[in-house]
């Protein structure tokens, strides 16, 4: 190919002039057009394309995601808050634990989506110890401010580990 035009034009934006290709399909954009990857410079449509080929997950993996998150968070929920202080160590090892069980059951299935699913999950199974825990609080019975503290401790820490681990399988790729 010798003859080339020696500018090139965005093709989002025809008055904008660039030496810039998308290295996927050699379309013309422009550097603010031009989304920085690992493999190099891409136009939005291939980045959006390859995302696509990422979200590999069914329906059911919803299913399982939900119940395994929200099952274990609760159970979680009990036991780590019974230790008290020790919640601030004990949550983020079930934040693991329920982030790894969620990711084998998904194998390698994922989508952002999913993994939202799989945080709001794990906040919900979290918090009805939470919420009986301020009923009680709201009856007068201050005894209970303690373990509420440890539960709302556990349930942000819980969410926010199971959220940054799953998430972070998909910033690798
Ligand atoms: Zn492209
Ligand atoms: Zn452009």
């Amino acid at each position: 190919m010798t003859d080339i035009p020696a500018t090139l034009y965005c093709e989002n934006h025809p008055q904008t002039e660039t030496n810039l290709r998308c290295n996927r399909c050699s379309k013309p954009i422009c550097p603010k057009c031009a989304i920085s990857t690992p493999t190099g410079y891409r136009c939005a449509e291939c980045v959006r394309n390859q995302q696509k080929l990422f979200e590999t997950s069914r329906w059911y993996d919803y299913l399982s995601a939900t119940i395994l998150a929200g099952l274990l968070s609760l159970v979680g929920s009990r036991i780590i808050t019974s230790f008290g202080f020790f919640t601030i160590l004990l949550a983020p090892v079930a934040g693991v634990i329920i982030a790894e069980v969620v990711r084998f059951a998904l194998q390698r299935r994922r989508s952002k989506l999913l993994f939202q699913i799989a945080a709001i999950a794990t906040a919900v199974g979290s918090s009805p110890f939470l919420l009986i825990g301020l009923l009680i609080l709201l009856q007068g019975n201050l005894g209970g401010l303690w373990s509420v503290l440890w539960q709302g401790v556990y349930t942000f820490i819980v969410t926010s580990t199971v959220y940054y681990r799953l998430g972070g399988i998909q910033m690798r790729v």
